[in-house]
């Protein structure tokens, strides 16, 4: 049975916090066990990022030098794509076709940081004096730390690790308990590609332990997480003590609009990838239905067979939808959802409980649920379940929906399923949600800034600017005249 070093200051060494394993959700065998992180962990990895994010090396290397690091790390995943999607499948229970698309997606970003990082420029503001001139440029932060969810390791922690190291930061991740393997591997091919050593830590463990212990570090200068709501108003309050800048990627129960135009096939099989895939596990996943009245019962047909269509299986094996939730503890969480939307008054067409076929006992599978009867107001339609349920409702006027899309907390995503793409704009202007997508969902490109609004979130990953997040501006004024100064007449 494998045990895993950790990767702290440089080195694989064994972590001094307690012994646990990862394990493969599906049947509960073990992957791989190792030791957590201990504070004293934290202590390393933090002290060696400030020395090494200090040291000449470093600091004198340059963009297009930094650029190439990436480069090699993103040749790297690509030319590993395969072991590593059945690594992180093995890891969380994702499809292998979805954990392969994730590892491509780590690839790519690792390349686009790399290009960012090379043509990024400083900015020379216009000149409001004869005086002098203004020059603005970008400087790494320092020490960061970046903290991150259990339902996409590689690309999750890809994202925030690229931009971060493109910056010129040294980095300590923090990645979620379940699903460390990963963030070690990722560890590994920075090692082979040449990373200076101390730049980048892994320390998996418990968030109130190893997470807390990072974000409250005094040398740790940036606070980047994705996660849950409450995690991240807590880190915002720990970076508003530490007076440092937090981003935070949260939650979402993010609204999806059929309109009466609708292609109804099309937009039936969008909206069962944007709830159902990755078992609903998914900040972005489309869990509320808006469908115009018109549309309301051929769609909600068309869509329940889809739905009992879906493949439900061991995600190793070809062509399989459904893989296990995470855990069993998640999937009480979620019948416990189930539960309380039949006490809400829900009608269950579908789903709301494990699957039969004894082959799925030692997973915590759950079938794809739809549920209808209840309103927006509904506990279910408020808060996020984070697995496979879906609640649709159907709407008669545009004012009414714009009004129950946006009457929730979260503000990450929304979906617009309509032919008339003037009207489909007009309802993307309003909705309050960091992304809108329109015949289509859940698609993703590097180039493009994400984020949500509202409790959703605050900042932006991704995009040209996404670097930007990983740095600070500094401005310097140069004379272009003998010294002047307000007191000069
Ligand atoms: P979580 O908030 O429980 O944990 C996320 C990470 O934070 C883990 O590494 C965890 O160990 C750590 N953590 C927990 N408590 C901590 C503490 N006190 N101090 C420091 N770190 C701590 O979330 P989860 O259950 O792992 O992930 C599911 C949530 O993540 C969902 O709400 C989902 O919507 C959200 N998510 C958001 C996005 C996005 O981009 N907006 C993407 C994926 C997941």
């Amino acid at each position: 049975m494998e045990t895993l070093k950790l990767y702290v200051a440089g080195e694989w060494r064994q972590g001094r916090g307690e012994r646990f394993c990862s394990t493969y959700p599906a049947d509960g065998t073990v992957n791989a066990w190792l030791h957590a992180a201990s504070l004293d962990d934290v202590e390393l990895a933090v002290s060696a990022a400030e020395r090494a994010w200090r040291e000449p090396e470093w600091r004198n290397m340059l963009p297009h030098q930094r650029a190439a690091i990436l480069h090699r790390v993103g040749d790297l995943i690509s030319a590993r794509l395969e072991p590593l999607a059945q690594r992180q499948t093995r890891d969380n229970g994702k499809p292998l076709a979805e954990s392969r698309g994730l590892v491509a997606s780590a690839a790519a970003t690792a390349h686009y940081f790399a290009a960012v990082c090379e043509v990024m420029e400083g900015e020379l503001p216009p000149q409001r004096s004869p005086d002098f001139i203004t020059l603005s440029g970008y400087e790494p932060i320092g020490v960061v730390a970046a903290i991150t969810p259990w339902n996409s390791p590689i690309a999750s922690e890809m994202q925030k690790v690229a931009p971060a190291l493109a910056a010129g930061n040294a980095v300590v991740l923090k990645p979620a308990e379940a699903t460390p393997l990963m963030a070690l591997e990722l560890a590994a091919l920075f090692e082979e590609a040449g990373l200076p050593p101390g730049l980048f830590s892994v320390l998996p463990g418990k968030g109130s332990i190893v997470g807390e212990a990072l974000a409250r570090h005094p040398l740790v200068k940036k606070i980047s997480f994705t996660g849950g709501t409450r995690t991240g108003r807590m880190l915002a309050h720990v970076a508003a003590d530490k007076l440092i800048s937090t981003s935070l990627e949260l939650g979402g129960k993010s609204p999806t609009i059929v309109l009466d135009d609708a292609d109804p096939e099309q937009a039936a099989r969008g909206i069962c990838y944007g709830i159902f895939s990755s078992a609903g596990q998914a900040c972005i996943a489309g869990s509320r239905l808006f469908v115009h009245r018109r549309l309301y019962q051929p769609l909600l047909d068309r869509l329940l067979t889809l739905t009992q269509e879906l493949r439900i299986g061991d995600p190793l094996q070809p062509g399989i939808h459904i893989g296990p939730l995470i855990n069993a503890a998640h999937y009480q969480s979620v019948a416990g959802y189930v539960a309380l939307a039949r006490e809400e008054g829900g009608e269950i067409l579908c789903g709301g409980e494990a699957p039969a076929d004894p082959t799925l006992a030692q997973g915590s599978w759950f079938l794809p649920t739809i549920i209808t009867g209840l309103n927006n107001r509904a506990r279910v339609c408020q808060e996020e379940i984070f697995g496979p349920v879906l609640v649709v409702m159907p709407f008669d006027d545009e004012a009414e929906l714009i009004a129950q899309a946006n009457d929730s907390l979260y503000g990450l995503a929304a979906g617009i399923w309509t032919r008339d793409i003037t009207r489909a704009l007009r309802l993307a202007e309003k909705l309050e949600t960091g992304t809108v997508w329109i015949n289509t969902y859940k698609v993703f490109s590097i180039s493009t800034p994400f984020g949500g609004v509202k409790e959703s979130g605050l900042g932006r990953e991704k995009g040209l600017q996404g670097i930007k997040a990983w740095m600070q501006q500094k401005s310097i004024y140069l004379a272009t005249t003998p010294a002047v100064n307000g007191w000069s007449d």
